[in-house]
């Protein structure tokens, strides 16, 4: 995301003056547009309480705690339909009503969405209880035949797991899973 902020102080409390046809109603949306093409233009900054040159800056894209991710893939690249007043961009409502309208940009399907905890939690169980013959070893890069015990084994492959970080178990998850459906189809 972009963000147009005084270039002396930060603040985004700015005022950029311009000329807009009232009869054009495509002109604000435009005005933004080319106020982020005018970078390092003159604006009036309410804070410094004089003219100033602004600056477009982005603004990292932040990521919640316990983010909705797609119940089919994991990917937290996911959308909700909204109701938008056109002419400004503000989000008036979600539609939160109906599964259908959530999107998931890998999948290009309307899946179910799921909270982050709720997805880990499966993967959690699946990773306990559902891992098939040499999973285990695939996950871990571990060999069973290096362990005098079987028990030794799993509780290096735990390990090694829980060092991982959600991103990677997830993907993990989503590579095995998924073979896992070839594998049926195709038997
Ligand atoms: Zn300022
Ligand atoms: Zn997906």
């Amino acid at each position: 995301m972009k963000k147009i902020v005084c270039e002396k102080c930060g603040s985004d409390e700015i005022l950029i003056t311009e000329q807009l046809n009232p009869n054009d109603d495509t002109a604000i949306r435009r005005y933004f547009a080319d106020a982020y093409a005018m970078d390092g233009g003159l604006c009036f900054c309410d804070s410094c309480m004089e003219q100033q040159r602004f600056h477009v800056v982005d603004i990292p894209d932040v990521t919640p705690a316990n983010p909705w991710r797609c119940e089919r893939c994991g990917s937290s690249d996911v959308q909700q339909q909204a109701w938008v007043r056109p002419d400004t961009g503000e989000v008036v409502s979600f539609n939160d009503c109906d599964r259908g309208d959530y999107w998931c940009e890998p999948c290009g399907e309307h899946p179910r969405l799921v909270r982050e905890s709720e997805l880990m939690a499966t993967i959690e169980k699946w990773f306990a209880g559902d891992l098939r013959p040499n999973d285990d070893e695939v996950i871990s890069g571990l060999n069973r035949n290096d362990f005098t015990t079987d028990e030794a084994f799993e509780t290096a492959c735990k390990e090694k797991w829980d060092a991982r970080d959600t991103e990677s178990k997830i993907g993990i998850w989503r590579e095995l899973t998924r073979n896992l459906k070839l594998i049926l189809k195709y038997r």
